[in-house]
């Protein structure tokens, strides 16, 4: 048994595990040893017979149990119990279907069912409404959606770095590329695709059906195939012949207005070589949405980036000290990083008074003398009260090196009320950014009712930078918006809004939704040195 076959058991384990509620630490933790043995250069089987699995980080006595139950006797008994009682692959298909785990499970136990495809047969032969509860709508819904030809979709979209999260790991596991809508970096993905290149295609559509993040396998051809995971998302894997592989990906990639407007592809290993035999340059994935034939501008790109001017500490909401995201930032090559801890007026959590404000200075400057050149700024990410006043005097913001502005509470005042404060905020000479200028939360919160157009003017009359914030739940200004701000001549800073060290890991996310509005380098503020944000 080698590593990978331990820790896809290990795996699907903790799916389990979830799946009957059982202690969310117990399965994060059997999440985390998987992720350790994919990626131990030892053979795991082989510790784990000598006794010394626990040497490897993360892996306690209980989890060293397992590994050696399976390594001995090639299963996890518990494991096999949990899989014939929950039937996982049912759980997948009826969240597809529109069923919680918990309806799922009943719908199998009163079926008698194990498998999708029995289910399948069960609801063919009119079984379903013998089941107590399921009337005959339930029914008629269930009967249509198992029947569905079309393309299936998860009921809402993926935010993007849960669906990176999914395709990055199912087109790691199948020597694959990640496709569809997170290529494209959407804000909220629907289609979840992976492209793979094999002469004979069995082999890797059997690789896919057994990933544990497949549960159960809903459309199958020659050379492609549709499974879903255990929370009912369907992700396509296209097996692609060699020669043909990079046609695959461009379909696989755009969206269907762009992909159609290309239509015929030609057949090419890669896709360079279909541009190329099209006639036309390669389109970056962030632009392939509208139908576009032209030469691409020369888009920002995260090694442009010298700075992240949004994030928080332990004085706020964040989960770690000044020292320690200045350090995290440098280790990221970045020149500087500006700290914008709340202030009172956000409600929630705790926001920075003025003599919070001067504390924190003497924390920033400790935190400089250690990790000079690199330099953390004092900043602030200052309320827009509901009048449109700062909920920071002006003398405090004065001896900030960068002030973010935003909207917190009482978002759901009409437009033109909601306008005037921004505006008003906007004209306050030490704001130097708008923060996620609508406030809209993906698949959650509508954008607010703001006058973005008022607002961008504004903004440019004041030298003012609106945001792109990293934050995968709210990426605002969205790709669309970016476009819009930079068309009326606005800069935008490219932040993360980072709550802890790991979070700074989303200006990848903030950077190609910069991307999807067509921002240059030049655009971006933050891709210049520190005088330039200084100055
Ligand atoms: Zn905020
Ligand atoms: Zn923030």
């Amino acid at each position: 048994m080698d590593n990978r076959e331990i820790a896809d058991r290990l795996e699907a384990f903790a799916t389990l595990l979830e799946l009957v509620e059982a202690n969310p630490y117990t399965a994060r933790a059997y999440r985390r040893a998987a992720e350790t043995i994919r990626g131990a250069a030892l053979p795991v089987a082989d510790l784990a017979r000598s006794g010394r699995a626990r040497e490897l980080r993360g892996i306690g006595p209980g989890i060293e149990t397992r590994i050696r139950e399976l390594v001995e006797t090639g299963e996890i008994a518990e494991l096999a119990e949990l899989e014939r009682e929950l039937a996982p692959d049912l759980v997948g298909l009826g969240r597809y279907l529109g069923l919680g785990a918990k309806r799922s499970i009943e719908l199998a136990r009163a079926l008698d069912v194990r498998t999708a495809d029995e289910l399948r047969e069960a609801a063919a032969a009119g079984r379903l409404k013998s089941v107590p509860g399921i009337g005959p709508k339930t029914e008629a819904r269930l009967l249509e959606a198992l029947a569905r030809e079309h393309e299936p979709r998860p009921r809402q979209g993926l935010l993007l770095n849960g669906a990176w999260e999914l395709v990055g790991g199912i087109a790691e596991a199948v020597d694959g590329h990640p496709a569809g809508d997170a290529r494209r970096w959407r804000d909220s993905c629907e289609r979840l695709a992976v492209v793979c290149a094999a002469s004979d295609p069995g082999p890797v559509l059997a690789r896919f059906a057994a990933l544990p993040q497949i549960v159960a396998v809903i459309e199958r051809e020659e050379r492609r195939a549709m499974g879903v995971t255990v929370e009912g998302v369907p992700v396509e894997l296209v097996a692609a012949e060699p020669e043909r592989l990079g046609t695959a990906l461009l379909r696989a990639t755009g969206s269907p207005a762009y992909v159609e407007a290309l239509e015929p592809l030609p057949d090419a290993p890669d896709e360079e070589a279909v541009y190329s035999a099209l006639g036309i340059p390669w389109c970056p994935p962030e632009l392939r949405e509208e139908p576009f034939r032209g030469e691409p501008p020369e888009l920002v790109t995260p090694n442009d980036i010298r700075g992240d001017l949004h994030c928080h500490t332990t004085r706020s909401d964040g989960r770690a000290s000044v020292e320690e995201m200045g350090r995290a930032a440098s280790e990221r090559g970045y020149d500087y990083l500006a700290i914008c801890d709340h202030t009172p007026a956000v409600g929630a959590v705790r926001g920075l008074t003025p003599d919070d404000v001067r504390r924190q200075a003497e924390e920033i400057a400790a935190a400089n003398e250690v990790l000079a050149p690199f330099r953390v700024l004092r900043g602030i990410e200052c309320d827009i009260l509901p009048d449109g006043r700062l909920d920071l005097r002006d003398d405090v913001l004065a001896e900030l090196e960068w002030v973010q502005a935003s909207v917190h509470g009482g978002q759901r005042m009409p437009r033109a009320e909601m306008t005037k404060r921004v505006v008003e905020a906007l004209r306050n000479p030490y704001v130097r950014c708008l923060s996620h200028p609508t406030g809209r939360y993906i698949n959650r919160r509508p954008e607010n009712a703001l006058d973005l157009e008022r607002a961008f003017e504004v903004a440019l009359e004041e030298g003012t930078a609106v945001e792109v914030n990293g934050l995968p739940s709210r990426l605002d200004l969205s790709g669309q918006h970016v476009r819009e701000a930079l068309d009326a001549g606005l800069e935008i800073v490219c932040s993360t809004d980072a709550h802890s060290v790991r979070g700074l890991g989303n200006m990848a996310l903030s950077v190609a939704t910069a991307r999807r509005g067509w921002a240059t380098a030049a655009q971006v503020v933050n891709t210049r040195p520190l005088d330039a944000i200084l100055g």
